[in-house]
Parts: C-alpha cells; sequence; structure tokens
C-alpha cells in the first residue's frame, strides 16, 4: 500500500495508557489523531496524523449553527496472540459517505481513508487494550468548517479521526436491560435524517432517554413517528425479537440507521438456517405475541454492545418481562460467535475481519 501524500508528526508527550477495566465510555484518547481538509474547488487534501490536540475554529463555523456533520463509530481488537483486527471498516466508510450525501457534505475517498485509518490504529497499537471484552474505538467524523451564518453547505470541511480505549460494555458478562417504549418523542421519520449518523439525531433523544431513566430504564425503544406504532430501533442500537421460533428485525425504511452489526446478525443467521425476517414490527402485535407467551427473546445490537439482551419492555404502563429478564440461548450464541470473530478466537468463515 503506498502511503499517498499522509504525513505523520509524532508526539512527544506520550501519555499513560489507562487501566482499561476502570475506564468510562469515551473519556481517554491516544496520543494521535488524523485529520486533512476540504476546500471547494481543492477536494480533501493535507491528510496528516498529528498529536491529539484541540482545534481551533471561528465561532461562525457552520457545525455550531446548523449541525453539518456526520460521524461514525467503529472498533480495533486485539486477538490473544497479539494481533489486531478491525470488523469490517469498509462498511463504516461507505456508510460515512452515506450518511454525508445526506447532509450534503462532499464524500471522501473510502480506499484512501482505509489506508489513514489503518495507520492512525497501526501507529497507536499499543492502545489496543487486551483484556476480554476491551477495545479501542475508532471515531471518525466530519465538520463544516466555513465561517458563514448562511443557510447553505459549508464551502469547507475538516474530517478527523480520534481514538479511545474502551473497557467492557459489560464488566462481569451481558445482562438484559430494561427499555421504556416512547410513545410521546420522535427519534426520527421517513425523509428525515434518521439514516444517517449525524449529531442532532442524537442530541433530540436525550429527553426522551432522560424520561426512561427517571423511571429505571436503561433506553429508549422509539416507535415510528407517524403513528407511533411501528418498532424502529432502541438508542443507538438495532432491535431484534425472537417471536414464535422466527426472529423478527424492523425492515429498514429510511427512518432507522442501518447498523453493521444488524446486517452482520441477518447474514449469520441465515447461514445457521434460523428463520429471520425484515418486516413492519407493531408493538400492539409484540405485545399481543407476548400475552400469548411467543415473545421468547428481545436483543439490540451495535457496535457497542455487540448483543444487548432486553429484559423488560414498558409501553403505556404495561409491562413486558422477556425470557425472565435472563439472557436467552440465540442471544449469547450470537454474543459468543461475533465478538468470538472480532477477537480471532472462532473462525473468521465470512471474511469480516482486516488484520493491520
Ligand atoms: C450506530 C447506530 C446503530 C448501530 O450500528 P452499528 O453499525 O451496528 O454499530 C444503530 N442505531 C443507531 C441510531 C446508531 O447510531
Amino acid at each position: 500500500m503506498s502511503n499517498f501524500d499522509l504525513t505523520i508528526h509524532e508526539s512527544d508527550h506520550k501519555k499513560p495508557k489507562p487501566q482499561t477495566d476502570q475506564i468510562a465510555f469515551g473519556r481517554t484518547f491516544t496520543d494521535h489523531m488524523f485529520m486533512m481538509d476540504y476546500d471547494t474547488g481543492k477536494g480533501w487534501h493535507d491528510p496528516r496524523i498529528v498529536p491529539y490536540e484541540p482545534v481551533t475554529l471561528d465561532p461562525a463555523s457552520m457545525i455550531f449553527h446548523y449541525g453539518q456533520t456526520v460521524f461514525e463509530g467503529l472498533k480495533a481488537y486485539r486477538t490473544a496472540d497479539d494481533r489486531i483486527l478491525l470488523f469490517r471498516p469498509e462498511k463504516n466508510l461507505q456508510r460515512l459517505n452515506q450518511s454525508s450525501d445526506r447532509l450534503s457534505i462532499p464524500p471522501i475517498d473510502e480506499e484512501e481513508v482505509m489506508g489513514y485509518l489503518k495507520e492512525l490504529v497501526k501507529l497507536e497499537r499499543e492502545w489496543v487494550p487486551e483484556t476480554d471484552g476491551t477495545s479501542l474505538y475508532i471515531r471518525p467524523f466530519i465538520i463544516a468548517t466555513e465561517p458563514s451564518l448562511a443557510v447553505a453547505p459549508s464551502k469547507t470541511y475538516i474530517f478527523m479521526i480520534i481514538l479511545s480505549p474502551v473497557g467492557s460494555y459489560f464488566p462481569g458478562g451481558i445482562h438484559p436491560v430494561q427499555i421504556n417504549v416512547e410513545d410521546q418523542f420522535t427519534r426520527a421519520v421517513k425523509g428525515g435524517t434518521g439514516m444517517a449518523k449525524t449529531a442532532g439525531n442524537y442530541s433530540s433523544g436525550y429527553q426522551a432517554q432522560a424520561k426512561a431513566s427517571e423511571t429505571g430504564n436503561a433506553d429508549v425503544l422509539w416507535l415510528d413517528g407517524i403513528e407511533k406504532r411501528y418498532i424502529e430501533e432502541v438508542g443507538s442500537m438495532n432491535i431484534f425479537f425472537k417471536i414464535d421460533g422466527e426472529v423478527v428485525t424492523p425492515a429498514l425504511n429510511g427512518s432507522i440507521l442501518k447498523g453493521i452489526t444488524r446486517t452482520s446478525i441477518l447474514e449469520v443467521l441465515n447461514d445457521w438456517g434460523v428463520p429471520v425476517v425484515e418486516r413492519k414490527i407493531a408493538i400492539d402485535e409484540l405485545y399481543e405475541a407476548y400475552q400469548a407467551g411467543k415473545v421468547e427473546e428481545a436483543f439490540g445490537t451495535g457496535t457497542a454492545a455487540v448483543i444487548s439482551p432486553v429484559g423488560e419492555l414498558n409501553w403505556q404502563g404495561k409491562q413486558m418481562v422477556i425470557n425472565n429478564r435472563e439472557i436467552g440461548p440465540l442471544s449469547q450464541e450470537l454474543y459468543d460467535t461475533i465478538t468470538g470473530i472480532q477477537r480471532g478466537n472462532r473462525e473468521d468463515a465470512y471474511g469480516w475481519t482486516i488484520e493491520l
């Protein structure tokens, strides 16, 4: 691989590495970051790895006013024999460009950026923790930087990648969580930005999140914005149910984020011959199935937790306790399979991992 025009300026103050079993998500960053700039006419240019440090922006930078920004989230894992693996990273760069398209941000060259991302993680490989369940979280993002209050796409952008060692999402093993079904606030509607990883989708969910946690729930299950009836996704995870022997996940409809974990799980289930469908699923249909004793398992899927079993759903004062608040056998097997591939202790028959 050629190194393109990448310049590397190594930091001379290396920070101490944290105890990864003790760190909170996303608060510790490594010694270096990647940056490149975009100017209309010039395109993306000046790719560089530099010491991690604050960036200086004009207060009129468009990102501060109209939220023109997109991000991604993926992880690097250390294997027992000390190799560093990435899980389907090309899917993250593809999705970054899909999000950018929605936000009128110019696309990046996926192959070139893959090269830069790998160089950055290689330089920071000492930061990839080794304990089971830990990883180095990779956050690529783009912000609009043109100093202008005009409501129009920016003419300049910065693309950055920062890295953060993260501890296990479930210290002490995976455990089912309690979820509130939100019937007032909306996350996204068809035609909006729900299918893009963009800032506003998340900050607009904080009120529902706060409401859920006031009543002891760990997260929010979002319903469609129009009828408040069809299940969409949970927090920043996609959602799956096992109902009467069949696995069901909401079909992508423009407002649901297309998770890479979701895609991978659909592929694994098909491979295993487990019946699985992507379709519309209404909350009242789920409740009926629950009352009939047919809801066997429920779980969220995403890069952070991989599989997050749902032990209880609360919807308009009705409670659904799923699988006795225990991890179901399918949830466990999917978790073991995907995390096994990610950490290199299960055969990667799908060719999903890339070694650095
Ligand atoms: C990132 C994200 C997901 C999960 O996507 P993965 O690629 O599996 O990590 C699901 N829903 C939302 C809203 C997200 O932001």
